[in-house]
């Protein structure tokens, strides 16, 4: 059977395209999408999706933990609900479909149904989680992980690089510090969120979507190089302790380290400079580091390994590394009965349903905790994100969005 899409089906990925369009205006920095975890542009982005929800008949909110959520109620009020979701911040010059997207996609699931008076046994909520990223603060997930209750506390005591405590912009924000711990979403039964695939395989199969079996557990680390600042000029090569010059070393061996696995991953994505001035030996380097893996004990070994490695450099160096682990995930497999009841979906538009793994993390896993929870992935250009070049097909993005809803319509508790 071909693929093939309704006419109404077709109209509601332009319509949903066109609002990632306009959405993406939504944007802490002229000239290119940057929206980080309770900026203004943040704020503009939940006071829209709230205002496009009140539209729809929907009462949106800010949650204590700065999620926006909005719940379209089944034949009886307050029935379980099958929540649909996913992130509406962004890294730096991002594209237009990471996490919007999925956002997007769940409101206009439920515009429909409200447009159609369609209600089931259960309610559908949806909700736009506010801190996927991680830019502003060393932390990931804390609005999925709020609503899983496994809300990380001391997240609101970190400062951002202006110095933002960010329980006090969550205050600001609309949301509520004090309560955020204890949000859980006990009415939820399941969880669903679509989202752009992030990588090359959808591509590479020729096929618009697929669905997700599992996705990979992720450790972050933060880490500190301490050698000895000095003049530049003054200082003899064999005399220097310099911080940067380990940290280059260590990046190095992280990436050595990575390249001899299989499926695993590891970046250093951020390096910070003291004092960052051409003459002078760099005395302090602050550095992340990202490991990824399918398989939790792989990971464990590699961030085992790499620790070592670290402590050898520094040793050898002369200099002090100080390693703290800022997010741990372990990897989710996705439930069986959610990637049975989407490879149906998508076999219902005429698509072979391809089943893949999520190199990247997602709040599915957070969410995972409290309720069973799958994903759904559409195709991307050249695989390509966290990147202005991001790009979906408008066919392709009704093809996600179709099966997200026939999803949610097959849905039974
Ligand atoms: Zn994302």
């Amino acid at each position: 059977m071909p693929a093939a899409l309704s006419e109404a089906e077709l109209a509601a990925g332009a319509r949903l395209m066109a609002r990632l369009d306009a959405f993406a205006a939504f944007s802490d920095e002229e000239g290119r999408l940057t929206r980080l975890f309770l900026s203004d542009a943040h704020r503009r982005a939940a006071e829209a999706y709230i205002g496009w929800c009140a539209e729809a008949g929907l009462e949106a909110r800010i949650d204590a933990a700065g999620n926006v959520v909005a719940r379209y109620e089944g034949k009886m009020l307050g029935a379980p609900a099958l929540m649909l979701g996913s992130h509406i911040d962004t890294v730096r010059d991002a594209g237009r479909y990471d996490g919007n997207y999925g956002a997007l996609a769940a409101l206009a699931v439920v515009e429909a149904l409200a447009a159609a008076g369609e209600r089931f046994d259960h309610a559908v909520e949806i909700v736009a989680f506010g801190d996927e990223e991680g830019v502003r603060w060393r932390t990931t997930l804390t609005g999925s992980r709020a609503l899983a209750g496994n809300y990380p506390r001391e997240a609101l005591h970190q400062k951002d690089a202006a110095g933002v405590v960010m329980g006090d912009a969550l205050k600001a924000f609309g949301g509520d510090p004090d309560r955020a711990a204890s949000i859980r979403a006990g009415g939820a039964v399941a969880f669903v969120e679509a989202h752009i695939e992030q990588g090359p395989v959808l591509e590479a199969e020729g096929l618009p979507i697929g669905v997700v079996t599992a996705i990979n557990g992720a450790t972050r680390l933060e880490i500190g190089v301490d050698g000895l600042a000095g003049h530049a000029g003054a200082t003899p090569m064999n005399l220097r302790r310099d911080a940067l010059a380990a940290a280059a070393d260590m990046a190095l061996a992280i990436e050595k380290r990575a390249r001899a696995e299989a499926d695993l991953v590891a970046t250093v994505g951020r390096m910070e400079v003291w004092p960052n001035a051409a003459n002078v030996i760099p005395g302090h380097v602050q550095f992340s580091i990202d490991v990824r893996a399918p398989d939790d004990k792989r990971r464990a070994t590699a961030v085992a390994d790499i620790r070592a490695g670290l402590e050898a450099i520094a040793a050898q160096r002369g200099v002090r590394a100080t390693v703290g682990t800022t997010h741990e995930a372990d990897a989710y497999v996705c439930d069986p009965r959610i990637v049975a009841g989407f490879s149906h979906a998508v076999e219902s538009l005429g698509v072979s349903p391809l089943l893949l793994p999520s190199g990247a993390g997602h709040d599915t896993m957070a969410i995972g905790r409290l309720c069973p929870a799958g994903m759904l992935f559409v195709r991307c250009k050249g695989g390509v994100s966290h990147n202005p070049l991001e790009s979906i097909t408008t066919e392709d993005c009704a093809f996600g969005l179709a099966a997200l809803s026939r999803f949610v319509r097959n849905f039974e508790i």
